[in-house]
């Protein structure tokens, strides 16, 4: 929580979420929000508000500690823990707080039952199934033991059964089809043990790119917070009409001249060809903008993109205010967003070498505003 004694802030705009809330709603039949690592750095509590009072009743976290942590909040519908139980005592969580895990281990699930012990109370789980992506879930080519060992545990209810595709946002990918295949094999394989259950596939890019995997159930997550997962593809516009919902400043703390041949920063990376004005901006990689960053990000003051200058300090980043003659101390420099000339989160993802996922979870951590 240090982040929160500096001077950046996050302005999150929960009309915007809101906004992509409805798009997606068009495009889905139920969707499960995912909201894991504090709604992708938007603030988990806010963000669940928000999508309950739309109509939401099933939301998506990581951890068992988060899925508590979200049962804390007003939110009163099915929370739905993507990462599962590891230990005896986040079982006994899962038990407490009424959390819908998901499972994708034998062990995980054993586990789980033993944890439930006599006490008959029902625990609703969703199991998943690595189709292709190999990273967690099921083999395919277990579904009959799972099933099997579903059979000595009454306790046990299956909620839903899903999977995560590998490369839903790649125009065109064979991979996406083949794993919708296998997971229809799956899912086949568990009605014909007469299991009633939601299935649930696609994530973002699914969801506005294949209305044929829409499952029972929809888990948007990037596209919530208004990031486009075709942009710059061949399929960009499939994304049309997300809003970002963060928006980061921080303020100017110092104006001055750079003058022909001076260097700025640590090791006087970047030099001055020409008399030059600089604005010394109070954000830098301790507020988690990158050094990643240093010569190559580009800010917005009073409308203006200002270029950086040099190295991103722990707190301080120097940028070019050569053309904008008002820049002054105490002005607010957006580092994502902005009226005019706004940095996108697909730009700034670009600069940093990464992609709106990460730029969202790490700025979203700075001391945080809210509206709409
Ligand atoms: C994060 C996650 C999602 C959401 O993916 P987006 O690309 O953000 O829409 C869906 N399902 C699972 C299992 C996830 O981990």
């Amino acid at each position: 929580m240090s982040l929160w004694y500096n001077l950046v802030i996050a302005k999150i705009d929960l009309a915007a979420i809101a906004h992509n809330y409805e798009l997606l709603k068009t495009k889905g039949s139920k969707l499960i929000p995912v909201i894991k690592a504090d709604a992708y750095g938007h603030g988990l509590g806010p963000v669940a508000v928000k999508l309950a009072a739309l109509g939401a009743t099933q939301m998506a976290v990581g951890t068992v500690h988060e899925a508590a942590a979200l049962r804390l909040t007003p939110f009163e519908g099915r929370i739905i823990s993507l990462l599962g139980p590891q230990t005896d005592d986040d079982c006994s969580h899962v038990l407490t707080f009424g959390i819908t895990p998901v499972l994708y281990r034998l062990d995980q699930l054993r586990m789980l039952g033993e944890a439930i012990g006599g006490n008959d109370k029902q625990v609703d789980v969703v199991l998943k199934f690595a189709t292709g992506m190999n990273r967690l879930g099921f083999d395919p080519d277990e579904t009959d033991v799972v099933i099997g060992e579903l059979q000595n545990m009454a306790c046990v209810g299956v909620h839903g059964v899903c999977s995560h595709l590998a490369s839903a946002d790649v125009p065109g990918d064979a991979s996406v089809t083949e794993q919708a295949g296998r997971f229809e094999r799956v899912c086949a394989k568990f009605r014909e043990a007469g299991h009633t259950f939601q299935s649930n596939l696609a994530n973002s890019a699914a969801l506005l790119a294949y209305p044929e995997l829409k499952g029972d159930a929809q888990r948007p997550g990037i596209a919530l917070y208004g990031a486009n997962p075709f942009y710059g593809t061949a399929w960009e516009k499939k994304g049309a009409g997300l809003r970002p919902a963060m928006e980061v400043r921080a303020p100017v703390l110092s104006v001055h001249a750079l003058k022909k041949g001076e260097g700025i920063s640590y090791g006087l990376t970047f030099r001055a060809t020409k008399d030059m004005t600089v604005a010394i901006v109070g954000v830098g990689y301790a507020d988690n903008y990158s050094r990643g960053l240093s010569n190559t990000g580009e800010m917005v003051l009073r409308g203006h993109r200002v270029p950086v200058l040099g190295r991103v300090c722990m707190q301080l980043t120097a940028v070019d205010v050569s053309h904008v003659p008002e820049a002054a101390p105490g002005d607010e420099v957006f580092v994502l967003g902005g009226d005019k000339n706004s940095v996108t989160p697909e730009e700034l993802a670009a600069w940093w070498g990464t992609i709106p996922y990460e730029v969202f979870c790490l700025l979203g951590q700075n001391k945080r505003e809210y509206v709409g």
